[in-house]
């Protein structure tokens, strides 16, 4: 053995285009409006990009049928996504960091950090399978536990459910975060309002939540159980 290693980190542009992709296909494909929107590039730049990382073994890629990861594909998504999540908690949990300011910085850190460094950092947390916004983190062998979370606006009036992920959208977190309605709380939702979509929830000191639509939608919850807790 010569011990030459064959640097395996994809440049950050292809890291965020494999992030981009497995966020937006959700098992499936990805389309190229859809992950033009996410990286706010333009859908010329995507349509050449997936024909880059078709050629690199990293996706499978149809014009019409959009682009799906490969086996390998899918390990360095979630690889940059185990980093990600884990920088988010300790930028949270030990360097006082906001809830509305994790995700920029660490969306900048996850492409400096080595994956020695990632497993330290796994160490440090207590191996945390959940990040503040309450996304799963992947395992250290990549895999991710599925989850059966639905959005709070197709709960049924009266049921009790956790909050177990919020959208990292900036300004959806500061405004759930200053209501407390954050991952971990339970609520009892009080009216379901089918002609807008407005989610009217009660917290567990007896508050009453008006949430409209858009918000109702960025908050993904399990149910508890019926009636007063
Ligand atoms: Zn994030």
């Amino acid at each position: 053995m010569d011990g030459a290693t064959i640097p395996r980190s994809p440049s950050s542009s292809v890291g965020d285009y494999l992030k981009a992709i497995w966020e937006s296909a959700e098992g499936g494909a990805a389309s190229t409006k859809d992950v033009a929107e996410r990286l706010s590039v333009n859908p010329a730049s995507v349509t050449n990009m997936f024909a880059r990382l078709r050629g690199m073994g990293l996706v499978e890629y149809e014009r019409y049928r959009g682009a799906s990861l490969t086996e390998e594909g899918l390990s360095e998504a979630l690889r940059l996504v185990r980093r990600h999540r884990l920088i988010e908690t300790f930028l949270l949990d030990h360097l006082g960091y906001s809830w509305e300011e994790v995700h920029e910085e660490a969306e900048k850190l996850e492409h400096a950090v080595s994956d020695r460094f990632t497993e330290r950092l796994a160490e440090l947390l207590g191996h945390p399978d959940h990040d503040p916004h309450g996304d799963p983190i992947p395992s250290a062998d990549l895999s991710l536990a599925p989850e059966d979370l639905r959005p709070l606006g197709e709960s049924a009036v009266g049921e009790r459910v956790r909050v177990c992920r919020v959208s990292e959208d900036a300004g959806v977190l500061a405004h759930l975060g200053e209501r407390g309605l954050v991952p971990g709380e339970e609520l009892r939702v009080q009216e379901v309002r089918v002609l807008d979509g407005v989610v009217t929830v009660e917290d567990k000191d007896g508050v009453f939540h008006t949430l409209g639509p858009a918000l109702a939608a960025s908050i993904f919850v399990e149910p508890v159980g019926y009636g007063m807790g």
